[in-house]
């Protein structure tokens, strides 16, 4: 169903992104992976909860081999991102060598992906990039080279096609921010 407006808990939010202009930005992104990763057999690093529905329409539009696996950081609560450190949760692969490819729902501060990308670097990998569904670049905090983002975006607060609300709003096919 696509609902032009949705309410959550005591938020309503707006249509924003509807889902066929979603997909055609993942097979944009895919083709450009399928491109720059043929024959490298990359890693691709799904983190969770966030990125689980971007994660599964992005592989499937990749025409090369490649591996997923799906970690989880240390949550952050509500509306705010916040800047502490996150600790990676459930990361069995050998990295060491590896071409990474972290697969993130949202980039905002760039405080997560920047913890992240310094923990992954520790562990010697060939390679390490990132694909973001969104990038709001105007929150940006620090110097990140975003190689894959999906989508730019202001600086609102979005939730669906994985992304929550306080829990909510992940299962949504469509991105909407908040009014
Ligand atoms: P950062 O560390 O880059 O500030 O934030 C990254 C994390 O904050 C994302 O992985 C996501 O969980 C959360 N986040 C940031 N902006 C939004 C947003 O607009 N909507 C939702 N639902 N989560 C967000
Ligand atoms: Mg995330
Ligand atoms: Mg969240």
């Amino acid at each position: 169903m696509h609902h032009p407006t949705v309410k959550i808990l005591d938020k309503q939010f707006s249509i924003y992104l509807p889902e066929r202009k979603i997909l055609h930005s993942v097979e944009i992104v895919a083709a450009r992976l399928s491109h720059d990763y043929r024959g490298k057999k990359p890693l691709f690093l799904s983190v969770l909860n966030g990125a689980f529905m971007f994660a599964s329409d992005l592989m499937k539009e990749l025409t090369i081999e490649c591996e997923i696996s799906f970690v989880k950081l240390s949550s952050y609560e509500d509306m705010q991102s916040t800047g502490t450190v996150k600790e990676i949760i459930g990361l069995k692969e050998e990295i060491k060598g590896r071409h990474v490819v972290i697969v993130e729902d949202i980039v905002d501060t760039g405080h997560t992906i920047a913890n992240l990308l310094k923990q992954l670097q520790g562990k010697e990998p060939a390679s390490v990039e990132v694909a973001t569904l969104l990038l709001k670049p105007e929150s940006l905090q620090h110097e990140l080279n975003i190689k894959y983002p999906a989508m730019s975006i202001a600086n609102d607060f979005v939730v669906g096609y994985g992304l929550d609300y306080n829990g909510l709003g992940r299962n949504l096919r469509d991105i909407y921010k908040v009014m």
